[in-house]
């Protein structure tokens, strides 16, 4: 009997899904995930997810995620916005995504990963567009924008969802969109419909990008598409080495030999730039790459630009989801940028054509600092405000900018991944590492521009 009635509502429901416009695999997908999900969390898994990697994780609990929120940030009027913001959730069936209970009886949220990586539509994307309803807590002004790594520990993107306002992340793998993969996730809560690509489209394969390896460039290496560029190079040994194996082995070489250079190109995303002779790419090669304009970080030391590039938005990416701010704010605008880095947002609106007409950058790295300065002395006629520590930006001197500048339009930025990301083996703590845990100030600081807009 029991089975019966699940097996009904299960009919029923992909029957729904179908009646959208979803294909039966992938109603069938989300239904098997998430199991007894309401619709609306079938919908926005499908749209946001075509499921087939799924993380749990163990969460805190609400009380847990009010009391920490309320012990770390101080102030009844935060503690209500999340109380409120928890009771919208369970309205809204958010956060039920995939839930199923664990041995120890406590909670397992899962976040799924989609495959493909494609968030929520792709530059030239014609299928019907995906509209979503956002709780009235999270809707803007100010618009917001949160980026980090795809693939965290498990819990990791369940908690940074539920601490904003339970909007399912966009997650995209810049790969379809340039010739160098990136998984990311991004929070947003910009509308999804009409965007548009920055122009011209960037190259898409190695070979569109740099025509010119294609000469030295093995027939047994197959690759079309550099994987995510890191903040470290390759060091000498690992090309020296290629060369040797390459050198003394024939030509093809045997297969042992192609698997091992196959491993070494892929892992440090080398290019083949002469006989038998990889090597990394160039930091500029690396800009092109991510959208940058050419010498964005030039006179700067070579190690510290490919630890900010390995850290930077890909721009065409992000300027896609932006791309909607354009027609919404034509006299420019307003942003605070978190975590600034080398300014990937900032010259992503910018080649979008977007004004902006005060940027309050926040970034502790004084090498970055220097690099957005004076890209914006050279490009830009607005306003620019620089601090360094997302930790000193308390609610006073936020309620001064917003007075000051009549509010923000977008509030930006991806917190560090640090101890998120696959490659940090040693320090990969999760949300609570070191650096990780700076998600916690971009929540602070946004929460804070929304009570300091409320006010006023
Ligand atoms: N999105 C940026 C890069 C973000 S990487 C871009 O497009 O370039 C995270 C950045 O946070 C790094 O640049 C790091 O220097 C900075 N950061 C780390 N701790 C910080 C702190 N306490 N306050 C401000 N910025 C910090």
């Amino acid at each position: 009997q029991e089975f019966l009635r699940e097996m009904s509502d299960k009919d029923e429901k992909i029957n729904s899904l179908r009646d959208m416009g979803f294909s039966e695999d992938e109603a069938n997908m989300a239904i098997t995930i998430c199991v007894d999900a309401d619709l609306s969390v079938l919908v926005d898994s499908i749209s946001a997810s075509q499921v087939t990697e799924v993380c749990h994780s163990r969460n805190l609990s609400d009380h847990q995620v009010t009391a920490r929120c309320f012990d770390s940030f101080g102030g009844r009027k935060r503690a209500r916005l999340i109380e409120e913001s928890k009771k919208k959730r369970k309205r809204y069936g958010g956060g039920a995504q995939g839930k199923r209970p664990s041995l120890d009886g406590s909670d397992e949220e899962s976040m799924p990963l989609p495959k493909p990586m494609v968030g929520f539509n792709l530059p030239g994307y014609r299928g019907p567009s995906m509209t979503r309803v956002l709780p009235e807590l999270a809707t803007g002004p100010p618009y917001f924008y949160y980026e980090n790594v795809a693939r965290a520990p498990k819990g990791v993107w369940a908690k940074i969802t539920r601490f904003l306002f339970d909007i399912q992340p966009e997650f995209v793998d810049s790969l379809h969109l340039c010739a160098a993969a990136r998984k990311r996730g991004y929070i947003h809560n910009l509308p999804t419909e009409n965007r548009s690509p920055l122009l011209p489209l960037p190259p898409k394969t190695i070979f569109e990008a740099f025509p010119h390896y294609k000469k030295w460039w093995p027939s047994w290496d197959q690759r079309t598409h550099l994987n995510c560029l890191q903040t470290c190079m390759a060091p000498a040994t690992v090309t020296e080495r290629i060369q040797q194996k390459l050198s003394s082995s024939g030509n093809p070489p045997p297969q042992s030999v192609q698997k091992y250079v196959r491993h070494e190109c892929s892992k440090w995303n080398l290019v083949w730039v002469g006989k038998d002779k990889a090597a990394p790419l160039e930091p500029h090669e690396m800009e092109y790459l991510l959208g940058f304009p050419k010498d964005h970080k030039r006179g700067v030391g070579k190690t510290q630009r490919y630890k900010s590039l390995g850290n930077s938005f890909q721009v065409d990416t992000v300027a896609y989801h932006l791309s909607v701010l354009r027609g919404m704010f034509p006299n420019g605008v307003r942003v605070l940028s978190l975590f600034t880095g080398i300014g990937g947002g900032e010259v992503a609106l910018h080649k979008l054509g977007i004004h902006m007409r005060v940027v309050v950058s926040v970034e502790i790295g004084e090498a970055n600092r220097q690099i957005l300065r004076s890209w914006w002395d050279q490009t830009q006629t607005g306003t620019l405000i620089e601090i360094a520590d997302v930790k000193s930006l308390k609610d006073d001197e936020i309620a001064t900018y917003v007075r000051r500048f009549g509010g923000f339009d977008l509030v930006i930025g991806g917190s560090p991944c640090n101890n998120l990301a696959g490659s940090n083996r040693h320090h990969r703590d999760g949300l609570e590492g070191e650096h990780s845990s700076l998600f916690y100030d971009y929540f602070r600081i946004l929460n804070s521009v929304k009570s300091a807009m409320a006010n006023m």
